[in-house]
């Protein structure tokens, strides 16, 4: 991991103030609904490095004409992954990009598999990940946070049911449309839950095994989850450089 030198400012995004300068490599894991979003993009902004979500950067293929004949979009409306090489090149890709380069990120989405995870790996090669961290939510309770889950269409915002937009389902932040998800269907969610059991839960054994996991629970309010997340990656920071560890303290409000 860099060592940079980091400063505190504001960050209006939940109450984490920002570090600005301090190198992070994390993983966010869990289930599907599990918090994982919005959680990586508040301790993105924290640390002031970029989030990496692989499934903004497919919903961004599929939008914007990458997805001529349409598959891309077929495949996540079913719920279906992606194919290993396909996700590794495009994450190969982002990582060789100045910003990851020299300020680390906050990764959701990827790895999800343990051949993911050895490749992510020797992207990193030597420095490697700092953390993975799961995001701990039973399958039930995900499931109703998917079939409640609305989106904007614009911006990505996250609603639900029972706390929509301010005014009928147009986006509070951006004035996008809010709408489900495609792949917040019943079949796709079922599917997505089912690949999580067969091939993220064994990576998660794989973290731990190889002494990088942390876990958090996220069933709480997202502000709990985030001042928790927060500490669990502060003390890995720590342990893993003594010396610069209490740079990285004065994150919490
Ligand atoms: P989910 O809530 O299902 O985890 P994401 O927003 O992370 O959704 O990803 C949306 C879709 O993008 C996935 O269903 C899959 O089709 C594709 N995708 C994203 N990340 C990966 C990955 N690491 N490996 C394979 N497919 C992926």
């Amino acid at each position: 991991m860099p060592a940079h030198k980091a400063s505190l400012s504001e960050n209006a995004s939940c109450g984490l103030t920002t570090v600005r300068g301090s190198a992070s490599r994390v993983v966010l894991l869990g289930r599907q609904g599990a918090g994982k979003g919005t959680q990586a993009e508040r301790l993105a902004a924290h640390f002031d490095v970029p989030r990496i979500s692989t499934g903004d950067m497919f919903r961004a293929g599929a939008d914007t004409g990458a997805d001529l004949n349409g598959d891309l979009s077929r495949s996540m409306k079913a719920g279906e992954l992606m194919p290993d090489v396909v996700v590794v090149e495009m994450v190969r890709a982002r990582l060789s990009h100045t910003d990851a380069i020299e300020t680390g990120f906050v990764m959701e989405g990827f790895p999800r598999n343990v051949a993911q995870a050895e490749a992510l790996d020797s992207m990193l090669a030597p420095d490697g990940l700092d953390v993975a961290v799961e995001l701990v939510v039973p399958s039930d309770l995900v499931r109703m946070r998917l079939a409640s889950r609305r989106v904007c269409v614009d911006c990505g915002a996250n609603y639900s049911v029972a706390q929509p937009p301010r005014s009928g389902w147009t986006c509070d932040v951006c004035g996008g449309q809010v709408v489900s998800r495609q792949d917040d269907n019943q079949a796709a969610i079922d599917r997505r839950l089912a690949l999580y059991e067969e091939q993220s839960a064994p990576l998660i054994e794989w973290y731990r095994r190889t002494g990088r996991l942390a876990a958090v629970d996220g069933t709480g309010n997202p502000d709990t989850v985030s001042q928790n997340l927060l500490a669990t990656v502060t003390d890995h920071h720590a342990r893993a450089q003594p010396n610069v560890g209490g740079l990285n303290q004065g994150g919490k409000s």
